[in-house]
C-alpha cells in the first residue's frame, strides 16, 4: 500500500537514476521509429540554473516525453555553451577580486587565462548537470555536447572556410561598438542603451556655432556640415572651404551639404568626427571624406589631442572647455542635457564606437544555392519562414522577425577576446597580397590536426589571427554540429559535405523537430541558426520554433537576484514543494510567447494537487484490496456491471485523450495542463470518485487512474512513475517508456455522460441553495424537482442525489408548479426546489437580511456620494477612481441578491 502522504524528496531523485538506468533516455540511430529531436538551448556554462532555463526544461520535456510515449524515437541532446564574452568577463572579475590583479589579461597571458577560464567552466558544467537532472529532464547524457568540444571546433572552422572561399565573410574597416572595459567588439544587440544627464556645450567654430556634449572627440574636426535646405547658411557652398581657430590651432575646415543634418536641432550645423560615431561614419563614406581616430582603445586621448594625450575622456572633457574658453571660443553652456548612451549589456562597460579592422559576413551576398536559386543569407532566412517550412509559434513573431531581417546589416563576427573560437586565417610574416587594392599580409587558411607554423611556400613562420569568433557563430551551428560524430572530426581528409553525410545520428535525427526557447533570444539565437545552418547544411536547423515567455514575480516585475524576497530559485523550491509542483506551476497558465507571473503559493497550489493525485490513487488502491482486486491485474471490464457514474466516466475518459492528444500535438501546453488538472480533482475526485462511494467498480478505478497517470506523465514525471509502479500491468515497462493511451481504450457513451451530467448538476442546485439560504450543514432537507425529460435518469440515481444533497424527502415528477417560501434553481429542463419553511429560522434569517439590506444602503450612498464629487474625481488616480466603482458594482450586487431573498421570505 502506498504512504500516507507524499514526499517528492524522498523519491525523486531514485525515479531519475531508475530512468538513466534504464536507457530511456537514449535514442537509438537505427531504429526505424519516426525520429522527434530537440535540441537543448545549451545553458551558459558559468554558473547556475535559473527559472529561464527551469521553464525551458519543462517545456521541452513534455515535448520529448509526449514522443517518446507516442512511439517515436526520441532524442533530445543536451549541452552546455562556453558563452565566449560572458564566461570571460565573469572569470576576469573573479580573478580581479580574489587575487588582486588589476589587468588579468596583460598579466596572466592569452594561455594561462584561457586554462583558468576552461577550469572554471569545467566546474560549473558539473552543478549544470545536476540542476537539469533535478527538473527530470530525460535527455540523452550520452550525446551531450558543448559549444567548445574539439568536435564542434571543427564545424567552426569548416564552416568559416566555406563562407570565405564563397565571399561571404570578409575583413574590412567598419565602425564598430567598441568597449574599452572588456577590450573587445560588442554586437549591435549586445548593447542597452542609458539615459545620462551631462553638460551641452556651444562653441565658435568660424562663422559658425556648434554644440556637441562631447568636446574631447573635436580635435580633428575639420568638417561643418549644415542641411542644403537651411536659410542660415544659404550664402555658404557645399565644398567651400575656411580657416579658422581651433582647440589646437589654425585649421582648414571645410562645408558639406547633406539631408542627415536635423536644421531643428540646435544651431542646425555640426562637425562631424566620423572615427567615434556610427551616423558621421556614413556621412564620411558618402562624401569620401577624412576619417581621424582621436581617442584610443583604452579610451585615452590620442597624440592629436595635443597637451592633452594620453588624458581619459572624464580627466580631459573640462579641460578642453576651460582651454576653449581661454582662446574666446566659448558661447555657452546648458547644464541638465539628457542624451543616450550605449553600454555593454555584459561588461556595463561605456561604449566608445571606434573604426576597427573587423570579419565580417556578408548577409546581401546572392552565393547561396537554395531551392535552385542563388540566393542571399537574408533571403534564405525570409524564405524559409515565407514558406512555412519553419513555423514559429506563436505566429506573431513572424512580423518582429521580418522586420528584424529588413534592418539587418553585415554581421560582425571577430571578437577581441581570447575566450572563444580562433579565427582560423594564418598570416604569412613574409609574403603579401594585394586585397582591395590594398597590400596585405598573405592570408591561409588552415584546418588540421598538426600545429600550422610555416608557410611552405616560402619557410617563413606564420601567425594566427588573434580574434575569436562571436559566441552566436558556433551557437548557431548547434541544431547540427552536435549529431556529427566525433570520431570523424578527426579525420582531416573529410570535408563538410562528407562530415554530414557520414555521420548517422545527423542523418536520423535533422532537421529537429522544434526549437523551444524564451522570445528574447529570437534574433540573437533562433535566427542565426536559421542562417549558418541552411548555408552550411542546406536543410533548416529546425521545423518549429516555440517561443516561451519570461517569468517574472507576482507583481510583474522582471525577477532579479537582488530582490531576494520574489525572486523564485528553482534549486531552492524543488526540495520544498517537489519538481513536479514546479514544473506545473510554470506550464499551466503560461500561454506561448506571453511573460507570465510565479510565486509561491501558486507552486503551493500545485503540490496540493500532486497531493490529491496521490490521496486518489491511495483511494482506488484500497476500494481494490476490499474487492479483492490485484490492481496489477489484466482488466476485464463487463458493460452490464457499470454504473451510470462508471459508463460517464469511461466516456468521459476517451474526450480527454483525445483533448490531451491533439493538445500537445498543436503545442497548446497550458490548455492541456488545465484540462488534466480540471478532469482529475473537479471530475475524478469530487465527482466518480464520491458517486462511487458503496459501489465502487475497481476495475473501472484501476482503468481511469492508469490512463490519468499516463496523460499526466508529461508534466509530472516523477509522481506518476512513482505511483505507476502500484498499478502497473503486470509485465508493463517503466511510465516513461510506456505507451500513449488510445482514445478507444475506452469505450465511448456520450448519453451515459451526458445524464449523469443531469445529476451531477441537480446535487450541485441542491448544495448552492443550501449554502445560500444557510441551511445547517448536518440538517436533512425536502427537495421537489420537477422535469419531463430527465424522471427516469433522475429516479435511478435517487440514492446518490439524496446522500450527496442531504435530503430526508425527495419528489422527481414531471410536474411544472410554483413554490411558495421556496428557493428554486431552474436548470435546462429541470427545476429544483427546496421548501424553506422548518428548513431555517424564517425570522432570525429575515431580521439577519434587514439588517444587511440597511448595512448595504448606507455603505452605497457614500461611494456615490464619492462619486459624484467632481473634485474627487479631478485629482484622484484612474486605478483609485477604477476601485471605488468596482466597490460601487460588487456592493449593488450583493444588495440585489439580499433584496431578492427578503422577498422570497415574505
Ligand atoms: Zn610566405
Amino acid at each position: 500500500m502506498l504512504p500516507k502522504a507524499y514526499d517528492p524528496k524522498a523519491v525523486e531523485d531514485g525515479i531519475y537514476a531508475m530512468w538513466e538506468q534504464s536507457g530511456a533516455f537514449k535514442a537509438d540511430t537505427a531504429s526505424k521509429k519516426e525520429p522527434f529531436t530537440i535540441s537543448m538551448p545549451p545553458p551558459n556554462a558559468t554558473g547556475q540554473l535559473h527559472l529561464g532555463h527551469a521553464v525551458m526544461l519543462a517545456l521541452e520535456d513534455i515535448f520529448i516525453r509526449f514522443a517518446r510515449m507516442q512511439g517515436k524515437e526520441a532524442l533530445w541532446v543536451p549541452g552546455t555553451d562556453h558563452a565566449a564574452i560572458a564566461t570571460e568577463s565573469v572569470v576576469i572579475k573573479k580573478i580581479q577580486q580574489e587575487e588582486k590583479i588589476p589587468d588579468p589579461r596583460a598579466k596572466l597571458g592569452r594561455e594561462e587565462l584561457i586554462r583558468r577560464i576552461a577550469d572554471f567552466v569545467g566546474k560549473s558544467q558539473d552543478t549544470i548537470r545536476s540542476q537539469i537532472r533535478k527538473m527530470g529532464a530525460s535527455c540523452d547524457w550520452s550525446r551531450e555536447r558543448y559549444t567548445f568540444d574539439p568536435a564542434l571546433n571543427r564545424c567552426v572552422n569548416e564552416v568559416f572556410v566555406k563562407m570565405y572561399k564563397d565571399g561571404l565573410i570578409y575583413r574590412g574597416h567598419r565602425i564598430v561598438n567598441w568597449d574599452p572595459k572588456m577590450q573587445t567588439t560588442v554586437a549591435d544587440d549586445e548593447i542597452e542603451y542609458v539615459e545620462e544627464t551631462v553638460p551641452f556645450y556651444t562653441f565658435q567654430y568660424g562663422p559658425f556655432q556648434i554644440s556637441t556634449a562631447r568636446p574631447e572627440t573635436k580635435f580633428g574636426d575639420k568638417y561643418v556640415v549644415v542641411h542644403p535646405d537651411d536659410k542660415r547658411y544659404k550664402q555658404y557652398k557645399d565644398g567651400e572651404q575656411f580657416e579658422c581657430e581651433w582647440i589646437g590651432g589654425k585649421i582648414k575646415a571645410t562645408i558639406i551639404k547633406d539631408k542627415v543634418i536635423d536644421m531643428e536641432f540646435g544651431t542646425g550645423c555640426m562637425t562631424i568626427t566620423p572615427w567615434h560615431d556610427p551616423v558621421d561614419f556614413d556621412l564620411a563614406e558618402r562624401h569620401k571624406l577624412d576619417k581621424e581616430q582621436i581617442i584610443d582603445f583604452e579610451g585615452k586621448l590620442l597624440p592629436i589631442a595635443g597637451e592633452f594625450a594620453g588624458m581619459s575622456i572624464e580627466e580631459a572633457r573640462p579641460k578642453i572647455v576651460e582651454k576653449l574658453k581661454e582662446k574666446g571660443l566659448f558661447v555657452k553652456i546648458e547644464e541638465n542635457y539628457v542624451h543616450r548612451v550605449a553600454v555593454s549589456y555584459r561588461g556595463k562597460g561605456k561604449i566608445e564606437p571606434q573604426i576597427k579592422e573587423q570579419w565580417f559576413i556578408d548577409v546581401n551576398k546572392p552565393v547561396v544555392p537554395w531551392k535552385k536559386k542563388n540566393m542571399s543569407l537574408k533571403e534564405v532566412m525570409q524564405d524559409v519562414i515565407r514558406s512555412k517550412e519553419i513555423e514559429i509559434i506563436p505566429d506573431r513573431f513572424e512580423k518582429v522577425y521580418f522586420h528584424w531581417i529588413d534592418n539587418l546589416r553585415d554581421w560582425c563576427i571577430s571578437r577581441q577576446i581570447w575566450w572563444g573560437h580562433r579565427v582560423p586565417v594564418y598570416y604569412c610574416k613574409k609574403c603579401t597580397e594585394i586585397v582591395n587594392g590594398k597590400e596585405v599580409p598573405m592570408r591561409l587558411l588552415y584546418i588540421g590536426s598538426e600545429p600550422f607554423e610555416v608557410h611552405e611556400a616560402c619557410g617563413s613562420p606564420v601567425t594566427q589571427d588573434p580574434d575569436t569568433l562571436d559566441t552566436w557563430f558556433s551557437s548557431g551551428l548547434w541544431t547540427w554540429s552536435t549529431l556529427i560524430d566525433p570520431a570523424l572530426t578527426e579525420d582531416y581528409s573529410l570535408d563538410l559535405p562528407d562530415l554530414l553525410k557520414k555521420s548517422p545520428d545527423y542523418q536520423k535525427f535533422h532537421p529537429t523537430t522544434v526549437m523551444e526557447t524564451g522570445y528574447d533570444i529570437l534574433f540573437f539565437w533562433v535566427a542565426r541558426m536559421i542562417l549558418m545552418t541552411t548555408y552550411a547544411t542546406g536543410q533548416i536547423p529546425f521545423k518549429k520554433v516555440y517561443l516561451h515567455g519570461l517569468i517574472r514575480t507576482r507583481d510583474g516585475a522582471k525577477m532579479s537576484k537582488s530582490h531576494p524576497e520574489t525572486c523564485i530559485d528553482p534549486l531552492e523550491i524543488i526540495p520544498k514543494y517537489g519538481a513536479d509542483a514546479l514544473r506545473l506551476s510554470m506550464i499551466v497558465g503560461q500561454s506561448p510567447g506571453n511573460d507570465s507571473r510565479l510565486f509561491e503559493e501558486k507552486i503551493g497550489g500545485y503540490r496540493n494537487f500532486v497531493n490529491k493525485l496521490w490521496n486518489a490513487s491511495r483511494f482506488v488502491l484500497i476500494q481494490c484490496e476490499e474487492a479483492g482486486l490485484q490492481p496489477n491485474e489484466k482488466l476485464k471490464i463487463e458493460n452490464e456491471k457499470l454504473s451510470l457514474a462508471d459508463k460517464a466516466l469511461l466516456s468521459a475518459l476517451q474526450d480527454l485523450i483525445t483533448d490531451v492528444t491533439e493538445g500537445l500535438e498543436t503545442y497548446r501546453l497550458s490548455e492541456v495542463g488545465e484540462r488534466l488538472y480540471s478532469f482529475v480533482w473537479d471530475y475524478f475526485c469530487d465527482w466518480y470518485l464520491e458517486l462511487s462511494k458503496g459501489e465502487a467498480n475497481p476495475q473501472v478505478l484501476i482503468h481511469a487512474l492508469r490512463t490519468m497517470l499516463q496523460l499526466l506523465h508529461p508534466y509530472c514525471p516523477f509522481v506518476t512513475e512513482e505511483l505507476w509502479k502500484s498499478v502497473a500491468p503486470r509485465g508493463a515497462t517503466l511510465l516513461i517508456k510506456g505507451v500513449w493511451p488510445q482514445a478507444d481504450d475506452s469505450p465511448k457513451n456520450q448519453g451515459a455522460f451526458d445524464q449523469l451530467q443531469v445529476v451531477i448538476d441537480v446535487i450541485t442546485a441542491l448544495r448552492s441553495i443550501r449554502a445560500e439560504q444557510g441551511v445547517d450543514q448536518g440538517k436533512k432537507i425536502e427537495a421537489i424537482i420537477h422535469t419531463k425529460e430527465h424522471v427516469k435518469v433522475l429516479e435511478s440515481q435517487r440514492g446518490h442525489i439524496e446522500r450527496m444533497g442531504r435530503l430526508e424527502k425527495l419528489t422527481i415528477d414531471a410536474k411544472s408548479a410554483k413554490h411558495k417560501n421556496a428557493a428554486s434553481v431552474f436548470l435546462k429542463g429541470v427545476e429544483v426546489h427546496i421548501p424553506l419553511e422548518g428548513m431555517i429560522d424564517m425570522k432570525a434569517e429575515k431580521q439577519k437580511l434587514t439588517k444587511e439590506q440597511e448595512n448595504l444602503r448606507g455603505f452605497l450612498a457614500g461611494v456615490e456620494k464619492k462619486l459624484s464629487n467632481e473634485q474627487f474625481i479631478a485629482n484622484a488616480a484612474a486605478e483609485v477612481v477604477a476601485k471605488e466603482k468596482q466597490k460601487l458594482a460588487d456592493a449593488q450586487e450583493k444588495l440585489r441578491k439580499v433584496e431578492e431573498r427578503l422577498k422570497l421570505l415574505s
